[in-house]
This record gives C-alpha cells, structure tokens and sequence, in this order.
C-alpha cells in the first residue's frame, strides 16, 4: 500500500466545480492583485473576520505567513535593539521574522506533551529589551494563552500569535488568533486552510490595522499615497478566491482530522507517544506527531512499507546556523532538543481511510515490537 504524507488532490476533486469558476470569475474581472479595492479580497478578509468571530479587529490579507509576522513586528514598532521572545521548536519563520527585522529572538524551551511555549519559563527570559513574545500553536495544539497573556500585561509586552498550524483550533471556547494583541496565519498549500500557492493574513486590531495595511502596500491605502515605507506582500486575488469558497469547509475538515488522530492515537497507546489534547483546547491536528526513540529506524521501515512521513522538526531553532554563533548548550532546551530527536509526523489529512490507519499502526506496532 502507497500513504502519501498529504494528500491536496481529492480535495480539489470534491470542490472542483466551485473552485474552478472561482478562477474564472476572477480572471474574468482581472482582479489578479490583492488591494482594498479588490472584492475576492474584501470578500475573504470578511468571510475569515466571521468565521473567527472577530470583535475591534480585522483581517488583513498579505503574501504568506512569514510576512504577516514580519509586518506585525513592523507595525507595533519592533525592531533594532529590541528583543522578541519566540519558542525554541517551531518552524523557521517565527525566529527568522525577528531578525529580518533587526530585532534579537530570544528562545524559550516549550511546555512536554503539548508543545507551546512554556510560560514558567518566559520570565527569566525577559529583560529591559523584551517587546513582544510570538508563541506558537505547533502541530494545531494551541499554546497556554492565559499564562501567556498575564505575563505580558504585566510586563507590557505585545503578543503576535502565530496560527499558522491552527487554522479553527480552540483555546476555552475562543478562536485562536483572537487571544493576543495580534495573529498571523499562513495559507500555504499543505496547512489546514491551504490556498492553491502562497498566501496569509493577520488579524490585527482597529487601531493598528491601518499601519499594518500600508506596510503590506508599499506604504498606500491609495494609489500613490506612500505614507510609509512598506513591502510588496498583498494576497492574489485567485488565491482569496479559492480561500473564500475552502473556508465553508474548514470545521468538517478539521473534524475530520480529529478522527483520525483519534483511531491513530486508539491503536497506538502504549506503543508510541501519542500526541495529547489539553482540557479547554481543542487540537486541529494539522501535524498528528508521535514520539520514539526508535525514531529514524521508524521512519526508515515505515518508507519501506510504502508509507511517507515527515519530521517536524529535526533541529531545534536555537542550533540552526544562523544562531551558531550564540553558544547554546543542547542542555538550554531539554524539551525542544527531546522532540528534534524523537518526533515522527504521520500521514494526516481528511480523507484518509480506516484502512490506510489500521496498516500504518500495523507497521508501528511490528517495527516497535521488534
Ligand atoms: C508555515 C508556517 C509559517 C510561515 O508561513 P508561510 O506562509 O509559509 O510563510 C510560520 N510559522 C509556522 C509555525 C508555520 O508552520
């Protein structure tokens, strides 16, 4: 049996006829670049405010995730001299943002089993420069928000949340995104809400959205009203229109995805470390990641037997190159370290069948077993 890692194909299939004609609508009207003008993009920026059930904030198309953050950085004034506070496991963007734009990251180890940053351990890692902590929902778990949020109003820091990997996920009853100063998320292809190429958007509140728009614009609301200097990062418009008609099916999806985490984590108890799911949150399982020490032995059985998987990710953030030069201790970040060197990413995406799980924990089981 082949078990792609992912699977974007039968997706499009099912939606074939609304998402072509979304295609075709908009290059019928040439709406191909995203402004405030354009209306696939004032739609999905609409659609997205409801759907997180937005309250004195907005939704802000923009190019990708990577950029939503930087920009964010950008519009609360972040940058030389100052410092950011971002988990030591996560994706690249959510360090490699701070830096870009000229700010220091400052690594905290995250939180065993649930994977966000550890807030017992965010106070030690402040300091006169701190301006903002980035915690991350990795793998669709959302990150401890209350803690999180007490130690920044005490400290007056700002918090960006970056959902790139929790699109619909909950933390006590609210949306994610809504829980901090303010959010990026990411529609790359293969993330829960994935557009057909790059794209994202922040949410960000009234107050700082014009700032943040007009860095996304090269500094315009306006043609030719360059206010600031900005970036070139706007949201195509086939790219809103795809996201538009994908987001009607976000939640059943999503539910999906929890389904099969479930009969994942039912056949796999007490053989591999099943990922966990903390009370008041829901987890959206965009990453169904296990833990083994058996790990790359795993992955190397599990190829064999037609099945793909992933690792997410195998260097912690702090003992990549570009903060080599830092001098950390692998000892710096126990937990991080644990996860680069005993994570296995799955096969996880909606349509995966009973049977395709059922084989795939087979082959776990003999490996481990072994
Ligand atoms: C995907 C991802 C991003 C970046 O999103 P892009 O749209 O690819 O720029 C940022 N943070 C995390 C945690 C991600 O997984």
């Amino acid at each position: 049996m082949n078990i792609p890692f992912g699977n974007l194909t039968e997706e499009y299939l099912s939606l074939k006829p609304q998402i072509d004609k979304a295609i075709q609508d908009v290059i019928e009207q040439n709406a191909f670049v995203g402004n405030t003008s354009n209306h696939f993009i004032q739609k999905f920026e609409s659609d997205f405010s409801t759907y997180l059930n937005l309250n004195n904030k907005q939704v802000i198309t923009c190019g990708n995730g990577t950029d939503a953050l930087e920009i964010l950085l950008r519009a609360y004034n972040i940058g030389a001299d100052d410092e950011v506070i971002v988990p030591a496991m996560s994706w690249f963007s959510t360090s490699e943002v701070v830096s870009i734009v000229g700010a220091t990251p400052v690594f905290v180890d995250i939180e065993d089993h649930f994977y966000g940053i550890d807030p017992k351990k965010i106070e030690a890692a402040i300091t006169p420069k701190t301006k903002a902590i980035i915690p991350v929902h990795l793998y669709g778990s959302p990150a401890q928000m209350d803690s999180i949020m007490e130690i920044a109003e005490k400290h007056n820091l700002i918090v960006i949340e970056d959902c790139a990997q929790a699109h619909g996920a909950m933390y006590k009853n609210k949306k994610i995104g809504t829980l901090g100063h303010a959010a990026a998320f990411s529609f790359y292809p293969g993330k829960n809400l994935g557009a057909y190429g790059d794209a994202g958007c922040m949410v960000v509140s009234n107050d700082t959205a014009e700032k943040a728009r007009r860095i996304a614009n090269h500094g315009q609301m306006t043609k030719h009203d360059h206010t600031l200097e900005g970036k070139n990062s706007r949201m195509d418009g086939i790219q809103a229109a795809i996201l538009s008609v994908k987001l009607t099916h976000l939640e059943s999806r999503n539910q999906k995805r929890q389904k099969v985490a479930e009969t994942y984590s039912k056949l796999l108890d007490h053989i591999v470390h099943t990922p966990m799911v903390r009370d008041g949150s829901s987890h959206v399982f965009h990453i169904y990641a296990i833990q083994t020490e058996k790990r790359d032995f795993l992955q190397s059985t599990l190829k064999q037997a037609g099945i793909a998987t992933g690792i997410h990710y195998p260097v912690a953030l702090p003992f990549l190159k570009p903060y080599t030069h830092r001098g950390f201790r692998q000892d710096d970040f126990p937990i991080a370290n644990k996860l680069a060197n005993s994570e296995l990413s799955l096969p996880m995406f909606p349509e995966l069948s009973s049977k395709e799980i059922t084989y795939i924990a087979e082959c776990i089981k003999k490996t481990i077993n072994e």
